[in-house]
């Protein structure tokens, strides 16, 4: 990668807010016609003026192209980092990263309520490549210091996570993981750059799964990391291309036009999940709702000191246990029964059964009556409305 292609971190976009950067950083008008939006780049290859008489530098669509540079630029200013990178998926962001950060006989700490999907990474692939993880309560730093050894390469942070909504102070693992000489990596995807900006608060690497509120309409699987470290940077820019699962050049401009909307989408979810919390609050039915704006959730101060507002995840328990969890879930209209998350779409799901079903009988169990709510940007009235027909 050429220097021109190197993104700018904050400096280069000092001043302009996230909700302008969402919509202009990266997207330069398109020099050869004017327009205003970058074009799809559905190309493998550039014609070369002469031998390697680059135009523009590009050469290979797997070690770059027009269209997913625009998305990458785009990340990088939204997350106040050097350099972004776009992948075909959120977990193919996350192999990236591990294969570049760790070698055989490496340890890392990883949430004891991660993405399943992340657990798995770890508990079936990476581990089979000498890699050793241990599970630990990230919400909790003394915990996690205690998990630390000689060998400890990388902390590994959701949060808010999945699908308890636990919240990790990520400040604080930050100054941990300095002294223990490790990285910090937060899995940035329940938040979105527009409510917390880890990088701000000491992490090296933000990890993105952009198929969920950066895509944000759920037609789109894409991932991402962000960091600042410009030799984090280049290493993991040769990994890219050396391992190949980058984002094609029609799901990069899918997840950019997401990303334009994303400060109203997210403010909308955040409001729309905030009174849905109110009623699940005093249903008879519910024997506890999981969210970090709730003053009684324990991760509260920490996420009201680290997040804009505190987005669109809701889980929540009833009572009748699991059967009734999913009674629940087959009953409501509006809501879709599904997994994923993030889309402007409202959906619903039984964890236990469904997204977290790979981690029955592991350190990541989760409660069999737990329903999880991606809560969608439809009017919050309809959604009220199906829940307690839902709830019954
Ligand atoms: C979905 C998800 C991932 C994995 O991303 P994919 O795009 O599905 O590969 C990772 N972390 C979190 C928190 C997620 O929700």
């Amino acid at each position: 990668m050429s220097d021109e292609r190197t993104t700018e971190g904050p400096g280069g976009h000092s001043g302009q807010s996230f909700e302008t950067l969402a919509i202009h950083a990266g997207n330069t008008a398109d020099p050869l016609t004017g327009a205003v939006v970058p074009p799809i780049y559905q190309v493998s290859t550039y014609k070369q003026d002469g031998v390697g008489g680059l135009r523009g530098g590009y050469e290979y669509s797997r070690s770059a192209n027009p269209t997913r540079t625009a998305l990458e630029e785009n990340l990088a200013a939204l997350e106040g980092g050097r350099r972004g990178l776009a992948f075909a998926s959120g977990l193919a962001a996350e192999d990236c990263l591990l294969r570049t950060l760790l070698s055989p006989g490496d340890h890392v700490i990883i949430p004891n309520d991660a993405y399943g999907g992340t657990f798995r990474l770890f508990a079936k692939v990476v581990s089979r490549w000498g890699v050793e993880f241990s599970v630990a309560d990230t919400g909790d730093v003394a915990a996690v210091r205690a998990a630390l050894t000689e060998k400890t390469k990388a902390i590994w942070v959701e949060t808010p996570s999945n699908p308890l909504l636990g919240i990790t102070d990520i400040a604080a693992l930050a100054t941990v993981a300095q002294g223990a000489g490790a990285k910090l990596v937060v899995d940035n995807t329940f938040a979105s750059p527009y409510l917390q900006q880890p990088l701000a608060l000491g992490a090296d690497v933000v990890v993105h799964s952009m198929t969920k509120y950066m895509g944000g309409h759920s037609d789109v699987v894409g991932g991402a990391l962000v960091v600042n470290d410009p030799d984090l940077a280049e290493e993991l820019a040769y990994h890219q291309n050396a391992m190949g699962a980058v984002a094609g050049p029609f799901d990069a401009w899918l997840v950019l036009r997401g990303i334009k909307t994303l400060a109203v989408r997210m403010d909308r979810h955040s409001e729309n999940a905030t009174r849905i919390v109110e009623m699940l609050k005093s249903h008879p039915r519910v024997t506890r709702v999981l969210y970090p704006g709730l003053p009684e959730h324990p991760g509260h101060e920490i996420a009201a000191k680290q997040m804009k507002s505190f987005g669109g995840m809701v889980s929540f328990q009833v009572e009748g246990g699991e059967e009734a969890a999913v009674e629940v879930c087959n009953r409501a209209r509006l809501f879709t029964l599904g997994e994923s998350l993030g889309g402007v779409e409202s959906l619903i799901e039984h964890p236990g059964r469904m997204t977290h079903a790979s981690v029955a009988g592991s350190a990541l169990e989760v409660p069999a009556d737990l329903i999880r709510l991606s809560v969608g940007i439809e009017s919050a009235d309809d959604l009220l409305a199906d829940l307690r027909q839902a709830l019954g």
